[in-house]
């Protein structure tokens, strides 16, 4: 093709042209890695395709499991511009709520506006990320203030993730602290294969090092999640900054001095346990500070101090 006929083609289809380079940047975005630092194993799966566009994944065992179905399609239609949806609409609600102990989600209860701008404007700052992440919805669940209710959850079937009023209330709605729980459950659609067969296996007795496995992926996409956050400005003009990784440190001090094993409460017990994650945190941001990834030097703390 000439170069004269080519861009007279360009200039036609200007549309078409600005999508491709909005691709290409999209494209250069470097995804989060699930391991930052020594003794953080991988899991090697292989996947095949099934009909209906469900999954399957050859864990380690060499055993099949099922792993889901994609049905964000339809949770993308009910969701606002920031991804959210409102309780009553929100595809695996009853998933969540089997996932809870009895009596700790109530339905009948709706968090607060300012409870919901709140994350609205946490979820924009993490959505306009450094690193490459699943363009995922969020509701928040009312639920009881027991310890046994304190929790988070993700369905990767549905690409949701859930905040629990209970959770929130006991990091005193804390903007960095909250981050960092989306962010470990963003962490969590982004491994999706291993946080969905996670859940399938924790049933198991016996499979909870899987489980820890991919807690701790989630954990370390999270700090990525967090660390890339950007400066955004909101649709009403204000600037939204971006959130300290700290944040982890005050969510998992937060649940150790309630249950410093983590024993009945789902966010911990499935995890690896509290000091083992405060640790890994402060590892994995001076790993990623010693990779020069943009914000990660000025929260990077050596253990020493
Ligand atoms: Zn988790």
């Amino acid at each position: 093709m000439k170069r004269a006929t080519l861009l007279l083609v360009m200039l036609q289809f200007p549309l078409a042209l600005f999508v491709l380079v909005v691709s290409v940047a999209a494209e250069k975005k470097p995804a989060p890695k699930p391991c930052l630092t020594s003794g953080c194993t991988k899991i090697t799966l292989a996947y095949t395709l099934g009909s209906a566009g469900t999954v399957w994944a050859h864990a380690i065992n060499g055993e099949e499991v099922h792993t889901f179905e994609d049905k964000s399609g339809q949770v993308a239609k009910i969701a606002d511009t920031t991804g959210y949806v409102s309780n009553t609409e929100a595809e695996g609600e009853k998933n969540v709520d089997a996932f809870l102990p009895k009596g700790c989600y109530d339905a009948t209860q709706k968090p607060t506006p300012s409870q919901l701008q709140l994350i609205a404007e946490i979820v924009a700052v993490l959505k306009a990320n450094y690193y490459k992440m699943p363009d995922f919805f969020w509701t928040v669940l009312y639920t009881a203030q027991k310890p046994e209710c304190l929790n988070s959850s993700s369905i990767p079937q549905y690409r949701t993730v859930f905040i629990y009023t209970s959770l929130a209330n006991a990091l005193h709605w804390d903007r960095d602290a909250l981050a960092a729980v989306i962010a470990h459950e963003v962490g969590h659609l982004q491994d999706k294969y291993c946080g969905e067969i996670g859940q399938n296996i924790v049933a198991n007795a016996g499979q909870t090092p899987l489980q820890q496995v991919c807690e701790k992926h989630a954990d370390n996409i999270g700090i990525q999640y967090v660390v890339g956050a950007q400066n955004v400005v909101s649709p009403t003009g204000t600037l939204l900054h971006g959130v300290n990784p700290n944040g982890f440190t005050i969510t998992f001090q937060t649940l150790q001095g309630i249950s410093p094993t983590g024993a009945g409460m789902r966010y911990s017990s499935n995890h690896p346990i509290n000091a083992d994650r405060i640790t890994n945190v402060k590892l994995a941001l001076e790993e990623l500070c010693r990779k020069n990834i943009p914000n990660a030097c000025q929260y990077a703390v050596p253990l020493s101090e």
